[in-house]
């Protein structure tokens, strides 16, 4: 292996760059998980997470990927047989009902094209079909990382409410949690699934449950099989710190961290930064006249843009080159969307810069590669955050 100068750039939708300050605040003796600092660790942490879901209720944490809180949103709160009614948003929504397969649940899905959002009336009209209430829950996944489609999860909840309908609301917010604007509880989510290595900016290896008190309710007579993931089980240690197994201890210290990299730089900061960072990249697309993937602006992700291959295919070859020139990884197609688009994931520790870079190794790979395309895209990101960063002065100019 040769020597690579400078940073990798990391710009796959997650797992993200993880800040050096996070990297520091791990790198730290494991202490014991039963002895006093980690209680305090414990409590500093359970005492902030919610602000990030928007959650007042408790939020499980657990050492997994994002696919353990899955299982664990399901396992937790649905009895073997239930329907559940899910939208295919895309390449992770249909991992997630398959999921749902495994564990003797029945999932109804109903279709999507894998370009747009969840679609909430069709949700609503399903269950106001549902007299019986045979349906015990929606899923639906906020952010789908394999298209950048994002699903309007108020509207979701106002139609479950509209229908009268008391199915719970189970959403997955793991490549939109602390990068797109997410509310638990305003939303009426009962529970929200999230993972720590996107917009939480840590390694992979954490994963979350946020859930309401009708979701802890449905969990006292839950009836599928679950152990590992009991939330009853993580209730009582949690409120003193502690967890009822050995946590990741120094991903907790990331964690502690992060949540206080997030609370500095304030909630509303932190999603305004994604969505420049967003519009600045699909101006980019734009201007070399290739064709963002999600169909639908008003569902454009903040957190990653996937761009079709002009001619279909070819992306992971274009991403091959980028990749052996520029040392910059960017996101695959997945399953339908194989080799047809490549993805820039633009969230977690992110900035105008290094968006700048990533959008100057996709038009060089782009030319490199020999991609059709116009040349000028970065250019007209430049020219975007640039108009974003004179705002404010030109606001106070004005006033
Ligand atoms: N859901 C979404 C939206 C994801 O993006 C991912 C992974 O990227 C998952 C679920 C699965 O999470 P994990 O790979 O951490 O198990």
């Amino acid at each position: 292996m040769t020597h690579q100068a400078g940073r990798h750039f990391l710009q796959i939708p997650g797992p993200t760059n993880v800040p050096d300050r996070i990297l520091r605040a791990m790198d730290y003796p494991t202490i014991d998980h039963r002895g006093p600092d980690f209680r305090a660790l414990g409590e500093r942490i359970f005492g902030k997470i919610g602000k990030v879901f928007g959650a007042a209720g408790p939020v499980f944490i657990y050492p997994a990927s994002g696919t353990g809180a899955w299982e664990a949103a399901l396992v937790n709160t649905l009895s073997p047989g239930d329907r559940v009614l899910m939208f295919e948003t895309g390449h992770f929504a249909t991992l997630w009902k398959k999921l749902a397969e495994r564990l003797g649940l029945k999932p109804e899905f109903i279709e999507g094209d894998w370009r747009h959002g969840a679609d909430a009336d069709a949700i609503g009209e399903r269950l106001a079909a549902d007299n019986a209430h045979e349906i015990k829950a929606v899923c639906v996944v906020h952010n789908e990382t394999s298209t950048g489609c994002v699903s309007p999860i108020a509207a979701v909840r106002r139609a479950i409410d509209a229908a009268n309908h008391p199915a719970l609301l189970l959403v997955d917010t793991i490549s939109s949690l602390g990068s797109i604007d997410y509310r638990h509880d305003e939303w009426g989510v009962d529970v929200t699934v999230a993972g720590s290595q996107k917009g939480l900016m840590l390694p992979p290896g954490l994963s979350f449950n946020a859930v309401s008190e009708k979701a802890l309710e449905a969990s006292k007579t839950a009836g599928l099989a679950r152990s590992y993931w009991a939330w009853d089980e993580m209730l009582e240690p949690n409120r003193n710190g502690f967890f009822p197994y050995t946590p990741a201890t120094n991903l907790l210290y990331g964690l502690d961290t992060a949540l206080d990299m997030l609370e500095e730089e304030g909630l509303a900061e932190v999603f305004a930064r994604h969505d420049r960072h967003a519009a600045a990249t699909r101006a980019a697309v734009e201007a070399w006249g290739l064709e963002v993937l999600c169909a639908d602006e008003a569902a454009h992700s903040s957190s990653l843009t996937a761009v079709m291959m002009p001619g279909g295919k070819g992306a992971d070859a274009f991403r091959k080159v980028v990749l052996d020139h520029f040392d910059m990884s960017l996101g695959a197609g997945l399953t339908k969307l194989a080799d047809r688009i490549f993805r820039i994931g633009h969230l977690g520790d992110f900035n105008d810069l290094t968006l700048m870079g990533t959008l100057s190794g996709v038009e060089m790979g782009l030319k490199l590669a020999g991609v059709e395309h116009r040349a000028g895209g970065a250019q007209a990101a430049l020219d975007h955050l640039a108009a974003a960063a004179a705002e404010p002065a030109m606001r106070a100019a004005a006033e």
